[in-house]
């Protein structure tokens, strides 16, 4: 006799959906005639990061929702929003209903920078500047620009830093034509920022921007991007990164590029400074007023050394983007220092060295916050082949019914919403954006409470 496999996966950002995607295409083991998979998110809208972390600006990436909803058409695959793990439910309560959970809860704060005076007023952490640009529903309506804030310091040369560059030094006009809420609209209005200075601690050759992201920074009339020459220096190890990646070189290519091009005379500016350590946020009454950098030098190897000269800049605002970190999950054992859950191969790997049982992990939560959206669907790939070769193992559920999952949470008086109820918000988005003045593709609803009810209407 065959059973079904029932697989809970935490998180419907791509991860989860690949991961959803791939368990349903796979061959089965012997002794399992089929498998759904319940998608349990936070949000009250699946895509994750695709909604909440892809810049508004860049539209093109948002196609990548198409195929996940081609996914999602699945009736194997049901989508349950609004529920967030470690609050509304924890792993044991979910062993109830499945054989198994894998996490794909992705990577949503700011990693920290221990450095005097990070906790300034006007010292932000790119993540929140995101979620509110992106208009997550738990973060403040208001951004904090302040009216004297013209010179920024963005710290972190990745692509987080090249979106919230541009988001800084495009003018809100310009940002209208993107699904951004009115609230951010009305935001970027008090945005006075004219010059953008994004600081590299190492050299050209070690920056993780990628080419056409580092390319399209000048595409707004309204921006020069001015790389500066000093520490613009290329060390052995910098020749031997661009020997050894197609996509470094390009990139290197188009930093020489800029360094070479007379500024324009556009309003706006984001200056690129190299081998510049940030040290120290200067402030006073409690506001950043500059950020103090140590000069460094490349050490031939790619890494830089300090020079112990220091340069201190005046800026009124400082914004780190210099990488993401994961929320710790509730009964899953936690690696402080990667912000990562410790696995093998996408296995939950306990503190004793052994596996937890039914417990798996895939995405930005498995191997740390670095990587393009497509990069999680090989990394699905390898957690279900785990999962799928363990089947023997795995506990079976009590409740194995379809709707004991979704009765619980009406038990529990969760308001989830479903995929049909995305459906009507993704519907009622568009005909905010027909309705608006400006006749806009789509205008996003921001507060979790109109979201939910217009999903369960
Ligand atoms: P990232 O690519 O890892 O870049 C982080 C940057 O912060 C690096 O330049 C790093 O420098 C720097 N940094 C780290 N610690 C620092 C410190 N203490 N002081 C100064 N600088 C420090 O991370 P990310 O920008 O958050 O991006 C995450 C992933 O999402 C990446 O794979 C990225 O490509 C992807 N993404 C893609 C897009 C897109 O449009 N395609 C948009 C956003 C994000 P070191 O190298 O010296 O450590």
């Amino acid at each position: 006799m065959s059973r079904n496999l029932r697989v809970a996966v935490v998180g419907a950002g791509p991860a989860g959906v690949y991961a959803a995607d791939i368990l349903t295409k796979s061959e089965l083991p012997e002794g399992i005639g089929g498998v759904t998979v319940d998608l349990i998110e936070r949000d009250p809208t699946p895509f994750g990061l695709i909604r909440y972390g892809v810049a508004p600006d860049h539209p093109r990436i948002k196609e990548i929702v198409k195929a996940l909803k081609r996914v999602m058409g699945n009736d194997d695959i049901r989508f349950f929003g609004n529920v967030a793990y470690g609050d509304d439910l924890k792993l044991d309560d979910l062993r109830q209903f499945y054989d198994a959970v894998v996490f794909a809860t992705g990577a949503r704060r700011d990693r920290d920078l221990d450095i005097p005076g990070i906790d300034l007023d006007g010292s932000y952490g790119a993540a929140d500047f995101v979620a509110w640009y992106d208009g997550h529903p738990d973060v403040d309506r208001d951004w904090d620009f302040q009216p004297h804030a013209k010179q920024v310091a963005v710290l972190g040369v990745g692509n987080v830093g090249l979106d919230i560059s541009r988001i800084l030094a495009k003018t809100a006009d310009e940002l209208l034509v993107t699904e951004i809420p009115d609230n951010v609209y009305e935001g970027l209005r008090k945005n006075a920022t004219t010059d953008v200075h994004i600081f590299a601690r190492r050299g050209p050759a070690q920056v993780k921007f990628t080419p056409m992201e580092l390319r399209e920074l000048n595409h707004s009339p309204n921006i020069d991007v001015v790389v500066h020459p000093e520490g613009f220096e290329l060390d052995e190890g910098s020749h031997e990164a661009i020997r050894a990646a197609k996509s470094q070189k390009l990139v290197v290519d188009v930093l020489q590029n800029y360094l070479a091009k007379e500024p324009t005379g556009a309003p706006h500016r984001i200056h690129i400074h190299f081998c510049q350590n940030p040290t120290e946020i200067l402030g006073a009454d409690g506001r950043v007023v500059g950020l103090r950098t140590e000069i460094t030098e490349l050490d031939g190897t790619g890494n830089v050394r300090g020079t112990g000269e220091f340069i201190d800049w005046p800026v009124q605002a400082v914004y780190r983007a210099i990488g993401y970190y994961s929320d710790n999950l509730a009964g899953l054992p936690f690696d402080l220092a990667t912000g990562t859950v410790p696995n093998d191969g996408g296995r939950v790997i306990e503190i004793d060295g052994n596996p937890l049982p039914g417990a798996y992990v895939t995405g930005w939560i498995k191997r740390g916050p670095v990587g393009l959206i497509g990069h999680t669907k090989s990394d699905a790939a390898q957690t279900v082949e785990l999962l799928l070769a363990d089947v023997e193992k795995l506990t079976e559920p009590t409740h194995t019914e379809r709707g004991a999952f979704d009765a619980y949470l009406d038990s529990r008086g969760l308001e989830y919403t479903t995929w049909q109820g995305w459906e009507q918000l993704d519907a009622h988005e568009l005909a905010l954006g027909q309705a608006h003045e400006h006749d806009r593709e789509r205008v996003k609803v921001v507060p979790r409470e109109e979201m939910v009810r217009v999903s369960r209407a």
